[in-house]
């Protein structure tokens, strides 16, 4: 961690995305003190532009960031380059403060954290894969599916996800393939509608993509068959990034949609540990950047709420004191 300006603040958000940096803006907006901790590895990193945005459309994202980063420090964030490994509480009761623990070694203490750290894609194990993710391999048609459009698409099934996401993303292209990959073979039911829709079926284990001229060309199976192909969906397993909330008894559970583990509160972001919110892909895997940087707000104004009911309880308590 680079440099905090104070070891001591309202309120430390770990993971410096969407989520929260907009949690950072109304916090700071709100006169609280605020470090934004932020590891610099973005989900959306490797795509060329945010889609889906509303008058922000297309916006690289890392210019996002730099924007929203440039936009909590003009009311008084501080934000930091730094891994959170550890998170605890210290004191009792009412009076407990959080000490958050850096790779570094460096540590800085909250009244309230909010975990906006987002989730890590873990990618089907295919060759080839990983390079081509977030380019021509995607896994979000709101976010690229009019990049492709018209285009030859292969789905990658690899999850419980994989015909919802073929008939889905046949709304962008006719000329649609799917690959059952490691997934048992369609049901009775479920061919019958891929039929309809005029999604070709290939059965048999993908083994790697094709790629001429940092272009995906295609799709070779384990039989060595190659199907030509432009753009290949597929859908990760999603795991919230939230190991270093274990000190504070906090753990990812199983995502009811059998799609990953996420970090599991009520709404608006509380969590089931008494001054600890989370908001975006942390939470919610599904949350585009808009969805994300509106709940990081939504559990900015909860935080600022319980701050200002304590604050009021202090006062009263100091203010009986004196008569
Ligand atoms: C390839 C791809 C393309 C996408 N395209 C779009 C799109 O076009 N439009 C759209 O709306 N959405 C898109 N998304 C979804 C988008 O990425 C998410 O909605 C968004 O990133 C969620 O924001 P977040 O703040 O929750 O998490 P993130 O943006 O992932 O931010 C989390 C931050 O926390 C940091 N962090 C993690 N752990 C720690 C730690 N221990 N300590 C400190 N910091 C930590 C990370 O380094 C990161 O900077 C795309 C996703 C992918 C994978």
């Amino acid at each position: 961690m680079t440099d905090p300006l104070m070891d001591s603040y309202d309120v430390v958000v770990i993971g410096g995305g969407a989520a929260g940096l907009s949690g950072a803006l109304m916090l700071a907006r709100a006169r609280r003190s605020v470090l934004v901790i932020d590891g610099g590895e973005p989900r959306n990193a490797p795509a060329a532009g945010v889609h889906g945005l509303l008058g922000l459309e297309g916006t690289p994202p890392a210019e996002l960031l730099e924007r929203g980063r440039a936009e909590a420090r003009r009311y008084g964030a501080h934000v930091v380059t730094g891994e959170v490994t550890d998170a605890k509480r210290e004191g009792h009761g009412d009076n407990a403060d959080f000490e958050v623990t850096t790779a570094d070694g460096r540590t800085v203490r909250a009244r309230r954290l909010l975990v906006a750290t987002g989730l890590t894609d873990e990618l089907p194990d295919v060759a080839g894969l990983r390079e081509r993710w977030g380019r021509d391999v995607l896994h979000c048609p709101y976010c690229h599916g009019w990049e492709v459009r018209d285009q030859a698409i292969g789905v990658l099934a690899s999850g419980p996800m994989a015909m919802h996401q073929v008939l889905l993303i046949r709304q962008w292209s006719e000329d649609v393939t799917f690959f059952t990959h490691t997934n048992p073979e369609p049901s009775e039911e479920e061919a019958e509608q891929l039929a309809a829709r005029g999604i070709r079926v290939v059965t048999g284990e993908v083994a790697a993509l094709e790629v001429k001229e940092d272009r995906l060309t295609g799709v070779r199976l384990a039989d060595g068959m190659v199907v030509d192909r432009e753009a290949l969906v597929v859908g990760p397993r999603m795991a919230a990034r939230a190991g270093f909330l274990s000190g504070l008894g906090l753990r990812p559970t199983e995502h009811p949609a059998g799609i990953g583990v996420y970090l599991a509160t009520e709404a608006g972001g509380r969590t089931e540990v008494p001054g600890v919110w989370a908001a975006g892909n942390v939470i919610d895997p599904s949350a585009q950047v808009g969805a994300s940087a509106a709940a990081g707000a939504a559990s900015a104004a909860q935080i600022n709420a319980d701050l200002v009911a304590e604050d009021t309880r202090l006062a009263v308590e100091a203010y009986r004191a004196t008569r």
